[in-house]
Order: structure tokens, then sequence, then C-alpha cells
């Protein structure tokens, strides 16, 4: 078959499950791909081609002894940010080009249980710091809608190895809108989970309070077979909640569009910078589902102005704080003949790290230290509570709350924007890491220029099943999941 790369999750499981072709020769197929296309994307940080080949016959000999799950021998991308025994994993930084873990991520140690195939690590911002995914040591990751584009980021590589067909799904994380805005910027579904919901064991810090691991995939049926792996409680991780997880496949069509609420926040659609195609496409996509059944209920968030700088202050602290376990002695990048500790320190960090890093290091130092705490941090964490409060809020008169995923569509690589224009492109997704609430993006269309818009829903805590099936049948209803960029329909 030479069109494997087309077939969804579900098509993937029951070909392998009905012998119609094997994971070996789906792996092959993929694998062939990305020596093929790669080059022209540059997804992949690290392709496992001799593990992934290994993994794929072990599946097929589980598949044909009896003991498959429904992921048993489908291949998938990682973010380089999960831990993976015996790989490289590097977190898109210098510090960590030479960093191999002795342990597997949760999340990677679910998706092996499960029979997934690895097929490597891919690209990522620096530590996840950033919306383009150009702030990687490894070099920028091309939007393969428009290859001189960003597919956003931080998890620009799992989208753009999704959207180029170089995997079928990948995982991605998402401390401010790192899962959305890249789905959102190269035509994917992503979901942000509740904050809880998906281990962080193994997951490489940026912002420990705001950090969610979760799917990414072409369809919500494709994101639900991801998050009935990556969902569950983990004692390895104790801010994982205890929780039942649902059946995310099973419940795709759970959830009635008719009669569904859904809040339009007024401030939303007036944001400064608003692109005018993404605003229409957004508005398309809701009078589709007004069509569909669902009732569109406008709100009020308050706090919308407070998104950028609360966000942009809590990050940058907890990163500060997470990210100096990475000095010279423990493990990472250490600069050459250090003349004593200080300079070990100073030197190895100056040179391993970024400038968006350093940047934000910088940030967070100062608004953590003594003389600024209260007025800084504090203030922030109390503006945080008001956020969140705003949404809860909201949440009384509506069942889920739409917006853009991003001002834009994807920007052009080297764009150059300044820190703040680049935050200011996080508006819509930064509040719900700060409620830890669950979000969604879905593709509904495109701009002028042919690059994919995003709607996203956020819905209330534990509610990803909910999102997943309002989007799955928003995907039956239409068809704009189902579009591929240009380079996807080139065959290896
Ligand atoms: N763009 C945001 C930032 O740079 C979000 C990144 C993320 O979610 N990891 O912090």
């Amino acid at each position: 078959m030479t069109d494997l790369h087309r077939l969804s999750i579900r098509e993937l499981s029951e070909g392998l499950a009905g012998a119609k072709f094997s994971s070996r020769e789906l792996t092959e197929h993929y694998l062939k791909r990305i020596e093929k296309i790669d080059a022209q994307v540059q997804s992949y940080v690290t392709v496992t081609a001799e593990q992934a080949l290994a993994q794929a016959d072990a599946a097929d000999a589980a598949i044909k002894a009896g003991h498959a799950t429904a992921l048993t021998g489908v291949p998938i991308a990682h973010k380089d940010i999960f831990c993976t025994q015996g790989i490289k994993t590097t977190a898109g930084s210098k510090m960590l080009d030479n960093f191999i873990s002795p342990y597997d991520a949760t999340v990677v140690a679910k998706g092996k249980a499960a029979g997934l195939v690895t097929l490597g690590k891919v690209n990522m911002d620096e530590f996840a710091m950033g919306s383009t995914s150009e702030s990687s040591y490894f070099g920028a990751t091309k939007n393969p809608w428009a290859l001189d584009h960003v597919p956003g980021g931080s998890s620009g590589g799992s989208a753009a190895a999704v959207a180029a067909d170089l995997a079928p799904f990948a995982t991605g994380t998402d401390t401010g809108g790192s899962i959305r805005q890249p789905a959102s910027f190269c035509g994917l579904t992503g979901l942000k989970p509740t904050y809880g919901r998906v281990s962080r064991f193994g997951m490489i810090a940026y912002a420990s309070s705001l950090d969610q691991g979760g799917p990414m995939a072409r369809s919500a049926e494709d994101c639900a077979y991801l998050m009935n792996v990556m969902a569950g409680h983990d004692a390895k991780d104790s801010t994982s909640v205890e929780k039942d997880v649902d059946n995310y496949v099973a419940n795709l069509n759970g959830t009635s569009v008719k009669g569904l609420r859904i809040g339009i926040p007024k401030q939303y659609f007036n944001v400064q910078g608003l692109d005018a195609d993404v605003k229409a496409r957004v508005e398309e996509s809701l009078k589709k589902l007004e069509e569909m059944g669902a009732t569109l209920v406008e709100i009020d968030l308050t706090m919308t102005d407070a998104y950028v700088p609360t966000y942009y202050l809590i990050a940058p602290a907890e990163a500060s704080s997470n990210l100096s376990r990475f000095d010279g002695v423990r493990y990472g990048y250490r600069c050459e003949d250090p003349k004593d500790i200080m300079d070990l320190y100073k030197r190895s960090r100056s040179e391993g790290f970024g400038k968006e890093v350093q940047q934000r290091i910088l940030i967070g130092t100062y608004a953590l230290s003594a003389g600024y705490y209260d007025a800084y941090y504090v203030k922030a964490q109390k503006v945080r509570r008001l956020i969140q409060q705003d949404f809860l809020k909201a949440f009384e008169s509506v069942d889920v709350i739409a917006a853009p995923s991003a001002p834009t569509t994807a920007y052009r690589i080297g764009a150059n924007l300044s820190p703040v224009e680049m935050y200011l492109g996080d508006i819509y997704t930064i509040a719900v890491n700060l409620a830890g609430l669950p979000a969604i993006n879905a593709p509904v269309g495109f701009d002028k220029d042919n690059l994919p818009v995003g709607l996203q829903l956020i819905g209330n805590y534990w509610s990803e099943s909910q999102l997943l099936s309002v989007v799955h049948q928003y995907q039956q209803a239409t068809d704009w999941h189902t579009k591929r960029a240009a380079i996807a329909e080139e065959n290896a």
C-alpha cells in the first residue's frame, strides 16, 4: 500500500488487527517518508529507525499472539521534551544536546506499554519557550503548508511532522498554548488537558504549575486514541490527579452539539491584532456549530488585559527555578576549561542556553528576588486567581467557551517579532493554563494565503471528553481536518 500515511488512527488500528498490513510495513513506510521529506520540513531532531523497526516486529508478534491493544503497532513521534531511555532528549537546547535519560517519561512508558512504535523525537522551541520553534538549538522547523513560515511553537516539530504526514500523531506539551497554537498554525487538532490529567513525570519542566502534555493529530478521533494512552494518575507525579479517566474514543459521540451553550467572550473578538481572516473563519465555524444546534451566548471575561502580564511573570519565575538545575555540574553542557566554580556556572549557562531562555531566567529571577517578590510574583498569583474565577463564573451559564487559538495565522520564518509582539500572540491560550482548564484546537479553514486557521474551545475542568466529542461532531459535518498540505501529498 502506498497511502498508509493517509489512514486515520482507527483505520490503522483496524488494518493492523485485520492483517491488511503489518506494523513493520507501516513503520518502514513512515521512515521512508521521513527520509525523503523531512529534509524540507526539519521536524525530527532524532529518528530512531532501528528501535522503531524492533518495536514494530514486537508489535506484529503481539498482534499475531492475540494480545494487542487498539494501538499496538501504530507509530508515533514524541516531542523532544519527554525523556526517552537510551535516546537523546534535548528540549531543543544546546544544554542537553548530548543528554540521554536513564528513564522514560510516564507518557513514553505508557505509549510503549500500549504497543506504540516510536519513530523519533521532534523539534521544539528551546525548553518550550516560544511560539515559532525558531529558538531551537537545532534550527527552525518549517510549516508544511508554506515552508517559509513557522509551524508555531513550542510543539512545532510535533505539528509539522503530523501535518506533513511524517507521523500519524504526536505528543506535545502546553504551558501557555504550545499544543493549541502549533495545531492551529498547521491545520491540526490538538488537546491541552486539564492540569493534572496527564503525568508530567519525565517531561522536562518549564513552568511546573502550567505544564501539561497532550495529543496532537489530524482529528479529534485520532486525539481521543492518544488521550486514552496518555491520561491517568501517576504516583510519580504529585500533581497528577487521582480521578478515573474516560474512554475518550467511546465517548466521541457522547456530547450533543444540540443544546450546547457556547460562550463568546466579548473581549476576545475585539483584541487589537486579531487578523480579519482568522476572525471570519472562527465566526463561520461558530455559525456552523449554531446550525448544528448550539446556542451562542455572549459572556464577559473581564480579566483579558491581565493575561499576558500575569503569564509572563509566573512562567519565567517558575522557569528560573526549574532551569537552575542546569548548572554545568550535574548534567548537560559544561564549558571548556573553567577557571573556578563561578566561571563554570556562568559560562556553562551562558554558552548552553539561548537568548530567549536567558532572558526569561533573568526576568523570573528578578520577579522572585526578595525586594520584588510581593510586588510581582505574589501579585501575579493573586491576579491568576481572579482569571480563574472569571472562567468559573462563565461556566455557570455556558458549557464551553469559544475563541481563536491565535490572533494570526503562521508567521514568516525570521519575522523577528519583538518579545512583546510575540507574547501578545499568546493572548488566547495562556489564560487556560493559568486556570488549569482543558482546551482544544480544531482547524476551521484558511486565510487568503492558504494558511490554516484554528478555533479554540475551552471547557470546564475534566471536560476533555466533551471537547473531543464536540470537535468530532463538527468534523463529521465539515472537512477542514481532511485537507492536506501539498508536501503531505508527496509520496515516498
Ligand atoms: N508561547 C508561550 C511561551 O513562550 C507558550 C509556550 C508553551 O506553551 N510551552 O511561554
